[in-house]
């Protein structure tokens, strides 16, 4: 008798474990290196391979479509892009798609929510640093810094009122001939949530979308329990242990960091974030992660909080619901926004 009800438990345990295998999810992966200059990596749970390819082709094609619409540096045929509206300033208005206009709506409510730190409209300003990253990033014995004045006269055109937006004709115009936009600080961020919502309404979940650091996890992960990110470069002691991981499971987690886009003049890292006060990078931070429920909003913070010191940033951020940050000094600190403990994952 006992013989049969151990063998009946053990049947019945391995039908259990069958089925629910059966009913679990499998972990797949895509990477795409086309798209905004940086790599793109999704990371999806689904029963079916197929399902997975099929969602990463309409991820593909929206990536494509965002790529080319938002590029400042290069022109597709048959598209107007934000470089086609800087080619057009001063001259004419230039008509875009809705995807344009929803953009640069929005970065002109992220320059009043970030009080003029994250301004689209610096593009003269930025391209001059631009420029010289280029000239010198292989050459740091000849290494220069763009001239102040160069810099200033730049930044006579920067006004974001000059971008003359008209809905109902889809037109974006420039009205000062020598601004341009830089879309850099907003865009992947912006087009990676447009692509997680368009999922979402799909009813896709179980899916992290990471377009070169910007992380948007669109539900937990395919077994319920939430993603785990290691926070880039807060191994500042290089000893490849990463101290600050965090739990996600719906939000944007977005990283600004001095550590890839820089030149070096005299042996001072000169990175590609530029404070509009004074026209330079500042030194304070390595990094500043935030994190909230959209991917725009937190690409848009991260690069804003650089442009203030790292007392105004906390305020700012810790005024801001549903929003949480962290900085990495440049002398290696961490610190928290007031609630940034929330989603800190501890083993
Ligand atoms: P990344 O895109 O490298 O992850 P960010 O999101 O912080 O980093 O954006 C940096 C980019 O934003 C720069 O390369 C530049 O194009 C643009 N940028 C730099 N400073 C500003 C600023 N103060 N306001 C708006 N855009 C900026
Ligand atoms: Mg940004």
């Amino acid at each position: 008798m006992k013989r049969i009800v151990s063998s009946v438990l053990l049947i019945s345990l391995i039908v259990s474990c069958l089925c629910s295998c059966a009913n679990q999810k499998e972990r797949y992966t895509e990477t795409y290196l086309e798209y905004f200059d940086t790599a793109s990596t999704i990371v999806g749970f689904e029963f079916d391979a197929e399902v997975f390819d099929k969602n990463c082709d309409f991820i593909e094609a929206q990536l494509e479509e965002y790529n080319k619409l938002y590029d400042i540096y290069k022109s597709y045929q048959d598209v107007n892009n934000i470089r086609t509206i800087n080619k057009n300033a001063g001259k004419e208005p230039v008509k875009v798609d809705k995807k344009i206009i929803d953009l640069l709506d929005y970065c002109i409510e992220l320059y009043k929510t970030t009080k003029g730190k994250t301004n689209v409209a610096l593009g003269s300003v930025l391209s001059i640093w631009h420029d010289y990253r280029n000239m010198y990033s292989e050459d740091a014995e000849g290494a220069k810094l763009p001239p102040m004045e160069d810099l200033k006269a730049a930044a006579q055109h920067t006004d974001i009122n000059n971008i003359i937006i008209d809905r109902e004709n889809s037109t974006v115009f420039l009205s000062d001939e020598n601004m341009s936009l830089d879309v850099g600080a907003v865009a992947k961020g912006y087009a990676t949530e447009q692509i997680a919502k368009a999922l979402e309404e799909k009813g896709i979940t179980n899916y992290t979308l990471n377009i070169g650091g910007n992380i948007r996890t669109i539900g937990p992960k395919g077994d319920g329990t939430p993603w785990i990110t290691a926070v880039s470069m807060s191994d500042i002691a290089g000893n490849g242990e990463n101290p600050v991981k965090v739990e996600l499971a719906g939000q944007a987690f977005v990283t600004s960091g001095t550590y890839q886009r820089f030149y070096t003049v005299d042996g001072v890292d000169y990175h590609h974030i530029i404070d509009p006060e004074t026209l330079m990078p500042k030194f304070d931070f390595i990094s500043i992660s935030v994190c909230c429920a959209d991917s725009g909003l937190a690409d848009a913070l991260s690069t804003a909080t650089f442009n203030m010191t790292l007392e105004e940033g906390k305020t700012f951020i810790n005024s801001l619901e549903g929003v949480e940050a962290m900085w990495i000094t440049a002398d290696g600190e961490i610190h928290y926004s007031d609630k940034f403990s929330e989603i800190i994952y501890e083993k």
